[in-house]
């Protein structure tokens, strides 16, 4: 064991622990020529594995991948024995890759960070441990690991048994032996599920106490996969390529083939096959919608549940086993080998505490709401205060004297899982808000270790030797990581994900879902775009480019990016015919749309001719029901009824109101004002009609979509000038309200987010002669904004049409007229309409739904609740 460091010393960086990030970064640390001490608490390297020596305890992914890949002479000489090596030999390689880059004599071991506080006039950590050094450093390194702090027993009772006690997470090195003793494990998450085989071939009587079962699988254990070592072999580079710019850090894979549409036969081959390969990544990929499609989600559920009963024999014990209250995958699955044959067993006994509480834990053993158990030990298979845990432990003090535990009270905040704002120099490997551990942690530390020395490397060379993220791409981060969250059906779940296995801990989605690679992109984009959102400063100067790294909705952005892929041909290329015959293509592969009470199709009167229309009506009884007259998007040029048909569909369900969908003469067939006459006339016909189309009369209300909501705001201002029909509100979403095509959404979102500049520019030459484009029947933001409904616009953050959505509204104001605003934030101009596909709309459009309720009340109502749904915005 090294020596204690004294007072004075000083690092270029102190790293906290001594596992598999610890060990690498001290290597990167001394390749860049720094002074480095490792404190770690245990006495040998290892981390996590050198803590959960259980029975039982191994890796869950496979060795293969579970393993540094920094060095190909270290890959070649080592070898693994098994699909998923076991916990001594994981830590036996920790151990030998320690010797074999002399890393040891830079770590001092037995010593735990006790506090950590910055030294603004130094520019440095100031360190003490837990045997009284202090040292200074210039950087912080926390590599203190994700699931290193257990969670200490919430049990009453716990610390009155007076016979043997063990944690899984903190084992005994000399290892236990259970013969013939009666023994009870509380837990089964992977830790219980691990050991609970292995301490049953040996108790007498094994008891297992289990509050919430959990999905696990068959890991078939063995030799590595064959397939996954001749990848290796024949291109060890390429493979870890893949596995750096994967989902989830091994390569593999992705399906597009959706659970919610799969045959019963595909379903079947798809779960059976992963089922057999026994890896986590394959069981949480069965579908490519599990993770967000609850209905998708119980398919792959059913199928497993239907495995535990057909396991156990007893009836009553296998429904206790069958996970039912969280999604699969929702808490962190687990890979076994025996763990339900086990209960088959004639001295193994499940206690379900959902259907007896533990009410104390006794001298002799435990009491249960209805019974009382005596033991020879308990095994806490409980668990860890997972992600924060490790970083709460040290009490650390930043920027004037703030406490990195009182900044997190309500929940960790970072910027990309790597630093926190008010705290330099101090980095977190694997943070809370990276993927961490949804992922392969190999691969995330790597990247993680690799990112932080390129950056000290860098500012070495710049002369610059403080960083720190700015507030705002903390905040834009912390935003991020919560949207990508919100699409998936984690939070559902009471899971150590979300904190909420801690009593007490804020419920927080810590780790980041978006993947591997999404995350890895957006570190390298931080760099590439001059350390976005970091200011760093020292001798060569201040540097601080400030901004957010990702701020588009994520389902948003990857639809973008397939359709990126397909290397569609720009709308504004095609002639109208086939642009029309392109969008009713798109519009037949949509998934399907929400179920209404009654949808009728129908044609009414117009001013060229018939107009045919669509009615939604809602399935709520009672009625009749305001009425809504919407048009659709599409330039004046393309779209129809189908087109926005799931639009309609969704605004109706969420909003309860009747929706009369009107298509219009279209451009350039008919061009301008030909469009607006017949949507005035439309609001005309619906608004007489009222009684017999089921809806209240004198509650009509416009809405509209793109040129759609151009011609509803324009019907408005005819209507208002024909002295009627009274319209109750105007609903305008994203609407084209001007020609003027100066404004800055233009410039930001004119190209590269579906509907381009030069597409508006096609559109307008369809619809309008340039003398025609002032006109306040095309341009209503130039029209008299006196005495009109109050309206409620929409405007999504990548759309061209964005600004001219906000000086609609600001101008509708200035004229005195109600007008509030809903942003969809992080949204393009036709997202918001992908009802099905793109899950982050969901949320805005029940916002909207709420809006166009208040818009078909009486008017007086309408202004209301615009004004507070404005003062919400
Ligand atoms: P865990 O997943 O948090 O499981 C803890 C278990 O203890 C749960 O079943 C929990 O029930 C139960 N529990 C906690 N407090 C309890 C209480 N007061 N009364 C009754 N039951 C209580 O912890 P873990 O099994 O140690 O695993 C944590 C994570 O470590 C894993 O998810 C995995 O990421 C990692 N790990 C990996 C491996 C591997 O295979 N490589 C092995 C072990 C661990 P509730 O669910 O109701 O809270």
């Amino acid at each position: 064991m090294n020596q204690p460091a004294t007072v004075s010393e000083q690092f270029d960086a102190v790293v906290v622990g001594a596992g598999f990030s610890g060990l690498y970064m001290l290597r990167r640390l001394r390749q860049l020529g720094m002074s480095v001490r490792v404190f770690e608490s245990a006495d040998d390297v290892g981390g996590t594995w050198y803590w959960n020596r259980y029975p039982g305890a191994r890796c869950d992914i496979p060795t293969t991948d579970y393993a540094y890949s920094f060095d190909p002479e270290l890959e070649e000489a080592w070898t693994w024995s098994e699909k998923y090596a076991t916990q001594p030999e994981i830590l036996d390689y920790l151990r030998f890759v320690a010797d074999r880059y002399g890393l040891r004599s830079d770590v001092e071991f037995s010593t735990a960070v006790a506090s950590a506080s910055w030294d603004e006039q130094e520019g440095r950590w100031r360190i003490t441990t837990d045997r009284g050094d202090e040292v200074s450093c210039r950087y912080f390194i926390m590599a203190s690991g994700c699931l290193s702090v257990p969670k200490s027993p919430d049990i009453e009772g716990a610390d009155r048994f007076e016979g043997q006690v063990y944690f899984t997470s903190r084992w005994p090195h000399e290892g236990v032996d259970f013969t013939g003793q009666r023994v009870a494990v509380i837990g089964t998450g992977s830790s219980g599920i691990q050991s609970i085989p292995l301490i049953a071939r040996q108790a007498s009587q094994l008891t297992v106490f289990q509050r919430t079962p959990n999905f696990s699988i068959p890991a078939h254990n063995g030799p590595a996969s064959a397939d996954r070592l001749t990848q290796l072999a024949e291109d060890r580079e390429g493979y870890r390529h893949a596995a750096r710019w994967s989902r989830g850090g091994a390569p593999g894979e992705l399906t597009d083939i959706l659970g919610i549409t799969a045959s019963g036969e595909v379903r079947r081959q798809r779960f059976e096959a992963a089922w057999e390969q026994g890896e986590l990544f394959g069981i949480l990929g069965v579908f490519a919608d599990q993770l967000v499609n609850p209905a998708s989600n119980d398919i792959v559920a059913g199928m497993i549940r239907e495995k535990i009963r057909s396991t156990v024999n007893d009836p009553g014990t296998a429904e206790a086993l069958s996970p039912k209250d969280h999604y699969f995958g929702t808490k962190r699955p687990c890979l076994d080998t025996g763990y339900f044959e086990t209960y088959n067993l004639p001295h193994v006994r499940l206690v379900d505490l959902r259907t007896q509480p533990i009410t104390t834990v006794t001298r002799t053993g435990i009491d249960t709401a209805s019974e009382s158990f005596d033991f020879d030990a308990i095994v806490y298979a409980t668990g860890f205060d997972a992600m924060t845990g490790a970083l709460a432990a040290v009490d650390a003090t930043g920027r004037d004297g703030a406490s990195l535990n009182e900044k997190w009270a309500a929940g960790p905040s970072t910027y990309l899982g790597l630093m926190t704002a008010g705290f330099p120099n101090l980095f977190m490997i694997t943070g809370p808000g990276s993927p961490s551990v949804l992922s392969n942690m190999t691969v995330s530390i790597e990247q993680h270790v690799d990112w932080i020395a390129d950056c000290l490397a860098h500012m070495t060379a710049e002369s610059l030797d403080t960083i720190e993220p700015t507030a705002l791409a903390e905040s834009g981060w912390g935003q991020h990581v919560r949207d990508c969250g919100a699409i998936t059906l984690y939070p559902t779940a009471n899971s150590w994900y979300m904190g909420a296995n801690v009593p007490g801990k804020p419920r927080v989605f810590l780790p980041y879902v978006g993947g591997v690679n999404a995350y890895r992109q957006a570190c390298d984009d931080v760099v590439s775009r001059g350390y976005l959102g970091f200011r760093m400063t020292g001798q060569g100067g201040e540097r601080c480019r400030d901004g957010v790294i990702r701020s588009m909705q994520p389902d948003v952005a990857m639809v973008l990016e397939i359709m990126a892929g397909m290397g569609l041909p720009p709308l504004e290329t095609l002639p109208v015919a086939d642009a029309r015959a392109f969008m009713a293509a798109t519009a037949a592969v949509r998934p399907p749309a929400p179920e209404v009470g009654e949808v009728t199709d129908g044609v009414m009167r117009g001013p060229g001719g018939d107009l045919p229309y669509r009615l939604y009506r809602p399935a709520e009884p009672g009625g009749p029901h305001p009425v809504v007259v919407y048009f659709h998007g599409g330039g004046w040029v393309l779209g129809d009824l189908d087109s926005d048909d799931p639009l309609c569909r969704d605004l109706c369900a969420r909003s309860g109101v009747v929706i009369v969908s009107v298509n219009y003469r279209h451009a350039p067939e008919a061009r301008f004002p030909a469009a607006a006459l017949d949507a005035f006339a439309a609001v005309q016909w619906v608004a007489a009609n009222a009684a017999s189309l089921g809806a209240i009369p004198g509650q009509v209300a416009v809405a509209g979509w793109s040129a759609g909501a151009n011609i509803a705001a324009v019907a408005c201002q005819l209507a208002r000038d024909a002295g009627g029909p009274a319209i109750s509100g105007q609903l305008l979403i994203s609407p084209v309200v001007d020609s003027d095509m100066t404004r800055p959404s233009y410039a930001e979102n004119g190209d590269g987010y579906v509907l381009t500049t030069a597409l508006m520019r096609w559109f307008w030459d369809h619809y309008a002669d340039p003398a025609d484009r002032g006109d306040p029947r095309v341009a209503a933001i130039r029209g008299d904004l006196h005495g009109l409904p109050p309206a409620c616009i929409v405007t999504a953050d990548f759309d061209p049409l964005r600004d001219e959505g906000l000086a609609y509204a600001r101008a509708l104001k200035a004229a005195g007229t109600p007008a509030g605003h809903i942003r969809a934030r992080g949204h393009t101009h036709t997202s918001l309409t992908m009802v099905g596909v793109v899950i982050s709309g969901a949320p805005v459009r029940a916002e909207i739904a709420e809006a166009l309720r208040g818009l078909v009340g009486p008017v007086a109502a309408a202004a209301d609740a615009l004004t507070e749904s404005a003062a919400a915005g």
